[in-house]
């Protein structure tokens, strides 16, 4: 008798409990981690006024940035794009310029472009004139995590060196040794199902095993569409989404 209930209670499960523990955490940073107006008020005004004395000063790696946006340039079809004289350097140098402006003011996700920005921050990051933002909870959550065996890592449309720096230069130290992965566009969009497939097959860890946290919906569709688990970020200063039924969590904390 004492068996056949004990059985009984294992198949009835804890209560309403539907969600299991995740064997991994997958976050976006921008409205996740990292209020957005880092991003659009901090880093991008950075790199738009570094831009010039990096190109002017930075030696091979300003070459090697300005010789991939030419190549970019080169397959560029919209026909308000600033030309690109000729092939002399410094032709190009003054022909990156305004390219890059351009670029950035369409808010473009060209790989030189985001190649240019991290080198660009990566200057600040060291100097000390950037600090990566993260919100209050994140530092304890991920150290919390990672003492529960929980890997954690990154999905983020900006590059994985960008990535890095935020969480090694963060408002909370170095955070670097929390994060096992750190995943950009490379892997593949982050509204496209495969691209979380991709994540999960890289990080060897089934999708229903993995918790994937973002404030956009599209994401949060596409993740749970892999087979992920999802959370929706409501932190200060996110855009509205439309109607879902995602969970939704206000802080890391809230994910015991
Ligand atoms: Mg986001």
């Amino acid at each position: 008798m004492p068996q056949g209930n004990g059985r009984a209670r294992q198949a009835a499960g804890p209560g309403n409990e539907n969600v299991r523990r995740p064997r991994a955490i997958i976050l976006d940073i921008e409205g996740t981690t990292t209020p957005i107006a880092f991003v659009t008020k901090t880093l991008f005004p950075y790199a738009r006024r570094h831009l010039r004395s990096f190109l002017d000063h930075d030696g091979d790696a300003s070459s090697d940035v300005i010789a991939r946006l030419h190549a970019e340039h080169h397959h560029e079809t919209d026909t308000s794009c600033p030309p690109w004289p000729d092939d002399s350097p410094a032709a190009g140098r003054a022909a990156a310029i305004p390219y890059v402006q351009w670029l950035m003011d369409r808010d473009r996700k060209s790989p030189a472009l985001k190649d240019l920005q991290g080198r660009i921050w990566e200057n600040g990051y060291r100097s000390g004139e950037l600090v990566g933002d993260v919100f209050a909870d994140v530092a304890s959550a991920l150290e919390r995590w990672q003492r529960e065996g929980i890997g954690a890592g990154i999905f983020s449309s900006g590059s994985v060196l960008a990535q890095k720096l935020l969480f090694a230069h963060s408002s909370a130290g170095d955070l670097t040794r929390y994060l096992r992965w750190y995943f950009d566009t490379g892997i593949g969009a982050k509204g496209d199902p495969e691209s979380y497939a991709r994540i999960a097959l890289h990080i060897a860890t089934p999708p229903a095993d993995v918790l994937f946290i973002s404030d956009v919906l599209r994401e949060l569709d596409a993740a749970r569409t892999a087979g992920m688990q999802t959370a929706m970020s409501m932190r200060p200063g996110n855009a509205p989404q439309p109607a879902h039924d995602h969970r939704v969590v206000g802080s890391f904390d809230e994910l015991t």
